[in-house]
């Protein structure tokens, strides 16, 4: 059954009864924004429920009981199995739920759901550990996700994943009693106050420890990763039901209780590593030297077959001579391992281990060479990460990405590779590729599935029952080692436990959740088609985002992600609108586009910085611009038209608007200037609004700054946010001066801009002009590319380092040879000229989106240590959600995306911060309620001369 039935039920879902919750979100395109998960599975829930605390999770359960309203929660959303969505009430819980505190000095860590994997290792790295789990999602999926998943990755193995590294867990029940094993005596409380559910987990674990083949299957196959049906290891590993209960709630993928906090055990962070990339002949020679690299205590292997490495042969960074293998052999296999140590002797020591005991038997296609450089080994694990995105990226359009995960006994590895591919073979998918765990005999496969139809829903159908033959009855492997089984293997648990054991699972599930409201269908299911049931089909829509696999890795840094959508909402709400146009639903896609035009595009900060961690590369922003740019009038375009030729009035205008705005604000004010201004903006769409912090920095006074043209080596041009808004241009030239370097702001330099401003709204045309005046006047005033050109906003500096598209042949050459630099690297090669005196206090500092993009974030940080040892970055990594001037506009996106900013410093003791926009200092300002600087401010103070 396709997507279309959940449509319909959503328009006879009525929203008008209260929630039970405060924070609920239950307008069309909210409901839709949450319709969809990584997985293959599409379901519109009828209102999105964002609790606080555990009190409205227990008013939550209380009316899914009283109403018979099925309840799912959502930590990440980047589940592959379709345990993270529901047509019924859907808990968001990485919303409130996102608390980190290593304790122990980082030996253990006290997590909530909504903590993102990749946040709580970032914590706990100034300890030197990290968490056990290390699912490749980890820097999007969160916390809940990980833990009810028990995902796992390439070095943790079953030793170190969540079931084996977990403390103790907090969890509430759907009757609502709350339990934490951390407590004293709370197994004692849970026999007398759950006195039924006790005995029938003793029961459980009764049957399980009297029936020995039952109790074998169970020792044998958690030998192995396996995350199908439920964590039936806790029957045995555990003897007193509270023990019992809290570890199958790991893998239990949400459907027994909400997991509230938990705290895990942390593992080293090894920081000597060593790499190799192997070449083999067949999988047999490959997999044959893996029980011997298990012997060596090898940390990591990946296996990758032919396919695999045919996908990635033109990515940047591909070893020498690949591409030579992949034609002289055409069953190539790789292996990608490493191994990490405390110290260099300590990986020496590994290392001689290998080369005495491993190397020898090794038949690859040449001698193994390591690499200890970082670069390469990050490069080398990019490429091996690369692989299901870049299988992604070539499905054809409208095709879905499926990866399914399973393990095979280690010893028939080879021949289990050889019999995936004959499937894969038999129903023609052609571009299927094998890569995976190999050290737990974990493969993972890729295969791209069209979903339009009963015919293509036919040939998945026919293919999994196939596979589920082959890993089960043909190898005795798992069909899930680390997905989890969601309600995509929901119908196979038996097929793989056999009767017994499943009829245990159902038990647990009446015993503890005796109405079945919790995430009904996964792990069980009565359906046995239920895997077949809501495939989404993926819509084409618009080129830019057509290969969006929905797997979630750009939702983390997204400024807009709290306060209206993320990007990967962004391309799914493209979708459904799609989708209701192929279903005749004209209404709901016109209600749909009635309500993007704010959530979808107007609260886009047009950053990027989605691009950044996309595994397609995909650019949200672009999407955005694009239907900004196909939904001007006429009229505005003229509008635009004119304010660009005549930008340097407008700049003049504003100038002064601002300066008269600095002196009010001493008069009346910020408060009441941001009102006044508030109201301008509701009459004038666009005029900016007053910030607290543009009255900080405000100085028209750089004029009198202006350095000898004739012998200048270095051309600066303040951009015309700095030309309006002052703030950097004083202390950029104090610095040069301090350091002799000279330098020359042109006159005449008013109404030029790089067309970014343009060009974010959708306004090409005025800003290829614009673009084109700038690249003439930086041609002459820099000598023709002779004379380095300093600008001071991140934004504007990426912008014309990449040029625009369709920018003439003549000056797209020009801009190439002119050599543009940021104020931040200006800033870092003044360094070794200048005498800084550290401050003693702690400071922040915010790496602007174009940082992160065009790589600059080491020079920041560079020059923020060199003016103070204690640095820190309270705004992890996001975008402020100023966007150039959007912020401006829409006050409500600076404050959303930057709400962490202010607790964060005070957590610090920092009362100050430094970034390398104007633009992004007003934004961090009011939302942190501190002040930010100029990063040349920064420098600035540290090389004042004594008094
Ligand atoms: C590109 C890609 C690569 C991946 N690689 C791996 C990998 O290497 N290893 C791996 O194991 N997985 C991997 N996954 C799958 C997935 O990312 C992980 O399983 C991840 O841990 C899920 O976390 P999440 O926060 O997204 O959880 P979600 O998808 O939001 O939820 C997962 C399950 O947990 C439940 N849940 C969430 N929070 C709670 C809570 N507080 N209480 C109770 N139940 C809760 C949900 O109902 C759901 O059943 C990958 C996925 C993608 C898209
Ligand atoms: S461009 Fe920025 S605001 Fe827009 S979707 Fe991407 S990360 Fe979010
Ligand atoms: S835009 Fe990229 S990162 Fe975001 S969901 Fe789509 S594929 Fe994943």
């Amino acid at each position: 059954m396709l997507h279309n039935a959940s449509q319909q039920r959503l328009v006879s879902h009525s929203s008008s009864r209260p929630l039970p919750c405060r924070h609920s979100l239950t307008e069309l395109w909210q409901r839709y924004a949450f319709a969809n998960d990584a997985g293959p599975y599409l379901l519109v829930p009828q209102a999105v429920l964002q609790p606080e605390n555990e009190v409205e999770i227990q008013q939550i359960f209380a009316a899914s009981q009283r109403e018979r309203v099925p309840v799912t929660f959502r930590a990440g959303g980047t589940s592959l199995s379709g345990q993270s969505v529901t047509d019924g009430w859907l808990v968001d819980i990485g919303r409130y739920w996102r608390n980190i505190q290593p304790i122990d000095g980082g030996a253990r860590v006290r997590v909530q759901g909504g903590a993102i994997g990749g946040l709580v290792n970032a914590k706990l790295r100034p300890f030197g550990r990290k968490l056990g789990p290390d699912p490749s999602s980890i820097g999007s999926a969160m916390m809940g996700g990980i833990l009810s998943n028990n995902s796992s990755g390439m070095c943790c193995g079953v030793a170190n994943n969540a079931y084996h590294t977990v403390e103790s867990i907090r969890f509430i029940l759907p009757d609502g009693s709350v339990w934490d094993t951390a407590l004293e005596h709370e197994a004692d409380r849970f026999e007398k106050e759950q006195s039924g559910l006790a005995s029938e987990l003793r029961a459980l674990r009764h049957a399980v420890l009297t029936n020995s083949d039952l109790h074998d299957k169970i020792r044998r196959k958690y030998l192995q990763k396996n995350t199908v049906g439920y964590s039936l290891n806790a029957l045995v590993d555990y003897e007193r039901p509270l023990d019992i209960l809290s570890h199958l709630l790991i893998g239990g993928e949400g459907t027994l209780a909400f997991i509230s906090e938990a705290v895990l055990r942390t593992l080293p962070d090894h920081p000597e590593k060593a790499t190799a990339l192997a070449f083999f002949a067949d999988a047999h020679a490959a997999c044959g030297i893996i029980p011997d690299l298990i012997d060596v205590q090898c940390d990591a292997v990946e296996f990758m077959d032919r396919a695999s490495l045919e996908s990635i042969r033109n990515l940047d960074g591909v070893p020498d001579g690949l591409s030579d293998r992949l034609r002289d052999h055409q069953q190539l296999m790789g292996l990608l391992f490493e191994f990490q140590a405390p110290d260099a002797d300590a990986l020496s020591d590994k290392l001689e281990r290998f080369t005495s005991q491993c190397a020898p038997n090794m038949r690859a296609l040449s001698s193994v060479q390591f690499t200890q450089n970082k670069k390469e080994q990050a490069n080398l694990w990019k490429l091996r990460k690369g692989m299901y995105p870049a299988v992604a990226a070539v499905r054809g359009r409208g095709e879905a990405a499926i990866l399914e995960d399973v393990t095979f006994p280690l010893e028939r590895l080879g021949e289990a590779i050889e019999s995936l591919q004959e499937l894969f073979a038999k129903h023609q998918y052609s571009n299927g590729i094998i890569f995976g765990h190999a050290r737990d005999g974990n493969l993972h496969f890729v295969i791209s599935q069209a979903m339009n139809g009963q015919k293509d829903i036919d040939q998945y159908s026919r293919f999994i029952d196939e596979m589920v033959d082959l890993v089960v009855h043909r190898f005795d492997g798992a069909l899930k080692a680390e997905h989890g089984t969601g309600r995509n293997m929901a119908p196979f648990v038996e097929t793989e436990w056999g009767t017994e054991a499943v009829e245990i699972m159902r038990r647990l599930k009446r015993a503890v959740d005796p109405h079945g409201l919790l995430n009904p269908d996964v792990i069980l299911s009565s359906k046995p088609t239920i895997h077949l049931d809501h495939i989404k089909d993926l819509p084409v829509v618009e080129d830019v985002v057509d290969k969006c696999i929905e797997c979630g890795a750009c939702e983390p840094r997204c400024p807009s992600r709290d306060f209206t959508l993320s990007p990967r909402q962004r391309i799914v709400l493209r979708r459904a609108r799609a989708r209701m146009i192929a279903a005749g639903q004209i209404e709901l896609a016109k209600q749909l586009d009635r309500d993007y035009e704010f959530a979808g595009k107007a609260t886009c900060a047009t950053d990027g910085l989605c691009a950044l961690d996309c595994p397609v590369a995909i650019n949200t922003g672009d999407l955005i611009k694009q239907l900004r740019a196909e939904s001007k009038t006429s009229v505005e375009r003229e509008v635009a038209k004119s304010v660009a030729k005549n930008f340097g009035i407008a700049e003049g205008l504003a100038s002064s608007a601002i300066a008269t705005g600095a002196a009010t604000s001493f008069f009346l004010g910020d408060d009441l200037l941001t009102s006044l201004t508030s109201w301008i903006a509701y009459v004038l769409p666009g005029f900016p609004q007053w910030h607290a912090g543009i009255s900080q920095d405000w100085d028209p006074a750089y004029r009198s700054l202006l350095s000898d043209a004739e012998t200048a080596e270095w051309i600066y041009m303040p951009t015309c946010m700095s030309r309006m808004f002052g703030g950097t241009i004083a202390p950029l030239v104090q610095v040069a001066g301090r350091a002799n370097a000279k330098i020359h702001i042109p006159s005449g330099m008013q109404g030029l801009c790089c067309g970014q401003a343009f060009a974010s709204k959708g306004f090409m045309e005025p800003a290829l002009a614009k673009q084109a005046e700038w690249v003439d006047a930086m041609w002459e005033w820099s000598d023709r590319g002779e004379r380095p050109v300093v600008l001071d906003l991140g934004s504007c500096t990426t912008f014309l380092k990449t040029g625009m598209i369709d920018l003439d042949p003549v000056r797209k050459e020009r801009l190439q040879r002119l050599r543009i630099l940021d104020s931040v690297e200006f800033a870092e090669a003044m360094l070794p000229h200048l005498r800084i005196r550290k401050i003693s206090d702690p400071i922040a500092i915010h790496s602007v989106c174009s940082n992160q993009k065009s790589g600059l974030d080491g020079s920041m940080l560079a020059v923020a240590n060199a003016c103070s040892d204690q640095v820190i970055q309270p705004h992890e990594g996001r975008c402020c959600g100023m966007g150039g001037d959007r912020g401006f506009e829409i006050p409500g996106l600076i404050l959303s995306a930057g709400a962490n900013v202010g607790p964060n410093m005070e957590q610090a003791g920092c009362s100050v911060g430094y970034t390398n926009a104007r633009s992004c200092a007003i934004s961090l300002s009011s939302s942190s309620g501190k002040p930010w600087h100029s990063l040349m401010h920064l420098l600035e103070e540290c090389t004042r001369e004594d008094d």
